[in-house]
């Protein structure tokens, strides 16, 4: 059990088991109609309203610390959204009595900022379209002060124990904090913490390789390859989010590759696709770098502009891994 404390930490796990209950009790409650953003990718209600009330609470204890997070209230604000505004607004109401319209669009606001040398970083649903076909996803919240990571927070409401299914929730909740550890508890309570540690095996014959769901996000064809180089036997566990780093950081899986489909600056990643989850991982006794073995750089902006790919480990694979990527680096993602 964690034996320190912080107004930080405080505020981030009541923050996140906030938004990831209320996500999880939208999922039951709602059927769910995505919209889709103009880089195609679908958002939700959920995803909306889990923003407004985690940047309400950062907003109360933290006014100071700008928020980046993934979504923008434009089209609440807009008269084709405000059907799912009422939706937003319905649920909102319900954790906050007497929010109105204009307060909910300006939390929501609230993670528009952009990175400072202190700023928190927000996916209020990470893994949305796994959300909708009703698999994994996770609300995941960072505090990064000068390009380090300090606090990374997962909620995680379909996952047991960090690291197995179980869709009827509601599930783990994770605290990662720089230089102390990654714990889990669940999200139902607010107690019982226990501390994650990621697997020891050093044979990547008996490595358990992540692997997203959806087939655009990242190289299927790449994946495949590593497999077949690193001599992996194990069944693949197919997750979506940031779900997998929560169960690597658990010891229940070994590898986790995100090999870009696009050249970078297409194909950065977002920092808040990253930051809470490489924090549990490395807290947890793992390894996160980019493709070519570099650290995540959390400085260049909302995206990792430097870094190309994703690849974590428990550690002992890591430089066997990056091997193997070297050998089948993909010629059409080059820096
Ligand atoms: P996954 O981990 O693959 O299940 O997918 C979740 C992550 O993929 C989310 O963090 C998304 O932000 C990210 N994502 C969504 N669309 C794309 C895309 N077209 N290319 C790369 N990543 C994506
Ligand atoms: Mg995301």
């Amino acid at each position: 059990m964690p034996k320190f404390k912080s107004k930080e930490i405080e505020v981030a796990v009541e923050a996140v088991r906030k938004g990831a209950l209320l996500a999880f009790e939208m999922r039951r409650k709602m059927s769910i109609s995505p919209l889709t953003k103009p880089d195609k990718s679908p958002v939700t209600p959920a995803d909306f309203a889990v923003q407004a009330l985690i940047a309400r609470m950062l907003q109360k204890h933290f006014p100071d610390d700008p928020l980046v997070a993934e979504e923008s209230a434009a089209y609440l604000r807009t008269e084709e959204g405000s059907e799912t505004l009422n939706q937003v607004k319905k649920y909102v109401r319900k954790k906050i009595k007497g929010a109105v319209r204009k307060k909910i669009l300006d939390w929501i606001d609230r993670g528009t900022a952009e990175p400072g040398s202190r700023f928190w970083t927000l996916d209020p649903i990470d893994g949305t379209k796994g959300f909708i076909r009703g698999d994994q996803y996770a609300v995941a919240l960072a505090l990064v002060e000068n390009g380090e990571i300090k606090i990374g927070v997962l909620g995680c409401p379909l996952l047991k124990n960090a690291q197995a299914v179980d869709k009827k929730g509601p599930g783990s909740l994770v605290l990662a904090v720089k230089g102390k550890g990654t714990w889990v508890r669940p999200l139902a309570k607010k107690k019982d913490w226990k501390p994650l540690r990621v697997s020891s095996r050093t044979h990547p014959s008996e490595a358990i390789l992540l692997r997203s769901i959806e087939e655009n996000h990242v190289s299927g064809p790449h994946a495949e390859k590593l497999v077949k180089m690193l001599g992996i036997t194990q069944p693949a566990i197919w997750m979506d989010s940031l779900a997998k780093y929560v169960v690597l950081a658990s010891g229940a899986g070994d590898i986790l590759c995100r090999i870009p489909t696009a050249p970078l600056p297409d194909g950065a990643e977002h920092i808040w696709d990253q930051a809470a989850g490489a924090l549990a991982i490395e807290e947890a006794g793992g390894r996160i770098t980019d493709m070519d073995g570099h650290p995540l750089d959390f400085s260049t902006g909302k995206k990792l502009a430097r870094n190309r790919g994703i690849i974590a480990t428990n550690g002992y694979l890591h430089e066997k891994v990056l091997d193997a990527i070297r050998q089948i680096r993909p010629a059409d993602v080059k820096k």
